[in-house]
Parts: C-alpha cells; structure tokens; sequence
C-alpha cells in the first residue's frame, strides 16, 4: 500500500495533476478546471500524507517492535547455546556486540528498502518513460549519472562497513569504560584506589585512537562522496538543464507549460533513480550486516546439546573423569591427567591453592568446557551420551563468584520463574541457608526485590551473605550431585562451621564434591584430592593424608593456628 502510495504521489500528483493545471493555465484557459485539478491534488495530498502518519506512527511502530523483540529473542536464546570459552574470546565479543546492537535495525531497513526499491522502480518506469519519449539524451545523462553514482556509493559503502567493524570495538571499550563508573563492584574500588585514573588513561588512548579511525576512514569516504557530488551535479543537473534549455531553442516545440511539466518529471526521475541507486547498495551493505548476523545464529556449538540423548537417573549421581587433560590454550595444560571418582553418595574434597586448576575441573565435569583429551563419566556412562540439559540438571552448583539478579529473593533462590507452590521450598532453602532472617526483615519476604538497581527498597545483600544466597540455590534444587566451590571463601570461621554442618546433614544421600583451601572444611570428608599446578598430587582421607606428611599434612600444619581456634 505503502509502495502505491509513494508512486501516486510522485506519478498521479507530482506530473500528471501538475500538466493539468499547466494546461487549464496555458492552453484552455478554462479556471474551473484548474480550481477542480489543485482540489484533485490537494486532496490526494492530505490523504496521502494522512496515509503516511499513520503508517509511521502507529502501524510500522507494532511491526518494528514486534521485528526486534523476535529478533532479540532468537539472539539471546543462541547465545545460550555458545560454548563458555567463545566469551573469552574478544573477537567473539565484537560479533555479539554487533548482532545485538545492529541486526534488528538492518532487517527492518532491508524491509524498507524493498519497498522503496519497487516504489522507485515503479516511479522510474512511469516518470522515466515521459523523459525519454520526449527527450531520450536527458534521460541517457540521467541514467549514466545513477549508474556511476551506484559505484561510487558501492565502494564508499564497503568502506563504512569496515569502518564500522572497527567502530563497534571501540564501541564496546566506551561501553566498558562507561559501565565500571556505575556497576556497584567497580564503583567502590574508584572510591578506595586509583584505578579511575589507570582506567581514564586507557580510555584517553583508546578516544586517540578512535579519532585517528575516524580521520582515517573519513578521508578514505570523502574522495567517494566528492566524486558522487560532481557526477551528480554535472550529469544529473547541468548537462540535462543545458540540454533542454538548448533543445528547447533551437527546436521551439516546447511552450513553458511543457518545459515545466518535463522539469517536474525528469526531477521526478531523478528522485526515483537516485532512490534506486542508494538502496542496492544500502540493501548489499544490509546484508553483510545480516551475514554477520547468520554467522553468529549457525554457530554449532563444540559441546553439542544431544537433545535426544540419554537422561542421567534421578537420584545420586556418581562422577568420574578418566585421564583428563585441558588447557584454555592447547599449548599450556592447566589440567594434566586427571583420574578421579566420586562414588554415588560420597562426600569428595578437591584442595590445592589458588590457580591450581580445581574450578576449571568443575567446569570439565559439568561439560562447559571439553576436555582435549581423556572422558568424563555419569553412572559409569559417558557424559557426551546424556542429554546436555538433563545432565546439568543433576548438578546443583554453588560457584565462588556468585550473582544476585535484580528480580525478587525467591526468584534468586530458584534461579527460575517463582509460583506460590514453590513458597514452602524457597523459605526452607532460605533457612538452611542462614538468610532467613534477613528476608524476614522486610515487608515483601521472598517477595522483596534483590538489588537498588530499580528499587530503593531492594535487598543488597554483603559478600558472605551472597555466598549463603549460593547456598539456598543448592538447597533449593532436587538434584543427585552437589558442587561447592569455595563457598565459604567470604563466610566467618563460624558460619563456615555452621555451613558445613549444614551441608553435611542436607546432602545425606546425595553426592557431595567440596572445592576449598580452607582445610578445616574438609577434614570430615570420604575422600580428599589434593591438586598443585593442574595434577593431582595426593589422595586420601584426612587422616591418611597428615600421616603420609606430604603437600596436605604441610597445607594443614600452615593452617593448624586457625584451626585450633575455631575448634576451640
Ligand atoms: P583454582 O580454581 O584452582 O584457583 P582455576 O581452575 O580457576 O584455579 O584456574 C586454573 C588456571 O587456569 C589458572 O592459571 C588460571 O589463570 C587459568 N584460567 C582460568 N580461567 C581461564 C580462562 N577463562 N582463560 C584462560 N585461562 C584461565
């Protein structure tokens, strides 16, 4: 309709309503039919335009959001698919930078271009073909001038878009920048240090930077837009003027009349070729964009969801890796050979210091990342065979790092959509937990939203007390494997007691494997792994291990001062 519209206006108002009312003044001098030809065209005017704010306003508004809310929704959702370690990679980053800030958009200009594309082919054809019955050389320089005006912005266009490509790095360092001034763990450390200025410097470097990218892709598409202006001046304006003026001398067939309805038409031509040979290139450049965009959506993830795989059973799960050997970079292991079994029901601690590889570990076994050689095994069967949902399913995991949403407490608790079925679950995990008072202390309870961020009256909650929000997330799923990893690096010596006794007494019956350099967490375990630069070192229980003297006897006599007191 849109396209009927735009050729009426140009075709129907624009020449043909314009002869009429050239001819009512010229020839047939007859004013009522000039008066009736401009209510004709004022009319079809106000409808039209009428038309077109409506279109604007209120229907392309519905279609628009209704495009980049689907959109939206299919990039977040393949984002999901994405191996844990693309994030790692800023390339990967820049892409997903780019499709999520720039997809919708495109795809609603590729959908206005088309339309534009067809209304101005339909213009060129009718206002086009007046020009050249009447006079074919005006429309041949019109033409040449369009065909090399394509060209141009062809090769300006290319250009832009590696242009953007670079932008949209710099793009994602503002962004970053920008963020750590406002997000509540960066914003404290600006107040207690001087990493503002450290960050300030780095982001003067990278604005140089931008502006040298910006001077240099500048001039690179000024030559471009120079060329377009002179073609366009000299062959679309000049040479067809001059022509005219000069045919219409040296012929004299023309009246003004006639001049002027073939000004209104060739400039109608003009419009129409100048749309045609803007939107091919603008269509050509969409679709690098929407390449970009397919190339992130046909990602295929290294470790495959196995949708019709098998589901682990539902009850304690065992674990087992089997000569395990991972590094982020091939070339430097930080996991060697690692043999290790956690029998259904055991209670299994991995200790070591910090970098020693034990989260990475976590992460094997919950197949974020694959291991580059060796296996991981549920219940005797390889991990690869389940089903990637149902097998993560069987973990409930409480990380060291853990993130409070800005959603209400249950929400956080379930780390899912809250129901009031679900009330009797959350306060219990809320419980053993040790939050339970906390929530208490405000009106909504459960109800109460986490954060400031858009409610004054939200919970913050301190870093221990975060780290007992990790812990209900535990209490809180049916689930055969329990991982802790250091949960209780920010918990005081007593509430790490009472965690402990806590967690041993929920996870009766379920496999427990415990992440800790704190070794009096780990004393009461089944069994003790002791890592050190990405091997397994040591094995035993407590008792067995201080006998033998080694690395875990060393770790636990550093400890002992600690541990006397908290025994105490
Ligand atoms: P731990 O949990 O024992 O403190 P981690 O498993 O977190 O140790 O880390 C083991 C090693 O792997 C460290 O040297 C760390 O720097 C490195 N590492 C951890 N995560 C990444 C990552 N995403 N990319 C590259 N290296 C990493």
């Amino acid at each position: 309709m849109s396209v009927f519209m735009k050729i009426a206006n140009a075709v129907f108002i624009g020449v043909f309503c314009f002869q009429e009312i050239i001819n009512g003044i010229f020839y047939t001098k007859q004013l009522q039919n000039v008066a009736f030809w401009l209510f004709i065209q004022l009319l079809c005017t106000m409808i039209i335009n009428l038309y077109e704010d409506w279109y604007n306003r209120i229907y392309r508004l519905k279609t628009d959001t209704d495009i980049k809310e689907e959109i939206q929704n299919r990039i977040s959702k393949k984002c999901i698919e994405y191996d844990l370690l693309t994030f790692t990679k800023s390339d990967n980053l820049d892409r997903y930078k780019r499709v999520i800030t720039s997809t919708d958009e495109k795809c609603i200009e590729i959908f206005e271009s088309v339309f534009d594309y067809i209304a101005s082919i339909g213009i060129l054809i009718l206002a086009g073909a007046f020009v050249v019955v009447e006079e074919p050389i005006i429309a041949i320089s019109i033409i040449f001038c369009y065909i090399v005006d394509m060209l141009l912005t062809l090769r300006k266009n290319k250009v832009l878009f590696e242009e953007y490509m670079i932008m949209n790095r710099h793009q994602r360092k503002e962004d970053y920048f920008i963020r750590v001034n406002y997000v509540k763990n960066f914003v404290l450390d600006s107040r207690v240090s001087n990493i503002s200025s450290a960050l300030q410097k780095q982001y003067d470097d990278s604005y140089a930077e931008l502006q040298r990218d910006i001077k240099k892709y500048f001039l690179k598409t000024s030559g471009y837009e120079a060329l377009s202006a002179l073609n366009k001046m000299i062959f679309g304006a000049h040479i067809p003027y001059i022509l005219l003026g000069l045919l219409a001398l040296i012929t004299r067939k023309y009246t003004a009349g006639e001049i002027a309805v073939l000004v209104a038409a060739m400039i109608k031509m003009r419009t129409a070729l100048s749309g045609i040979t803007m939107i091919y290139p603008k269509l050509k450049q969409n679709m690098l964009y929407m390449n970009d965009y397919q190339e992130f959506m046909n990602y295929e993830p290294g470790i495959s969801r196995n949708e019709k795989g098998i589901c682990p059973e539902t009850k304690a799960n065992s674990i087992r890796l089997q000569n395990v050997t991972f590094g982020y970079d091939k070339e430097h292991p930080v996991l060697r050979n690692i043999n290790m079994e956690v029998k259904r029901g055991e209670k299994v601690a991995i200790v070591g210091y910090n970098g020693a590889g034990k989260t990475t570990l976590v992460k094997i076994m919950l197949r974020l990342y694959l291991p580059d050689t060796g296996s991981v095994f549920m219940d005797d069967t390889a991990a690869e065979m389940y089903n990637l949902s149902a097998y993560r399913e069987r973990f409930a995991i409480a990380f060291q790092e853990s993130n409070t949403y800005a959603l209400p407490v249950a929400e956080n608790v379930l780390m899912d959509i809250y129901e009031s079925d679900k009330k009797e679950q959350v306060e219990e995990a809320l419980n053993k937990a040790g939050l339970k008072e906390k929530t208490e202390e405000y009106a909504k309870g459960i109800l109460c939203e986490m954060t400031q961020e858009f409610d004054d009256e939200g919970m913050e909650l301190s870093g221990g007390q975060t780290q007992k929000m990790a812990l209900s997330r535990v209490y809180a799923k049916e689930s055969g494997i329990v991982i802790l990893d250091e949960p209780s690096s920010a918990l005081d010596p007593i509430s790490e007691n009472e965690m402990i006794k806590t967690m041993m007494e929920n996870t009766k019956g379920k496999t427990l494997l415990l992440i800790s350099h704190r070794l009096s967490a780990v004393r009461d375990m089944d069994r003790i792994y002791f890592m050190e630069k990405g091997e397994i070192v040591e094995v035993g229980n407590h008792k067995e291990l201080l006998e033998r003297g080694g690395k875990y006897a060393r770790m636990w006599n550093a400890q002992a001062d600690k541990y006397q007191v908290n025994n105490g």
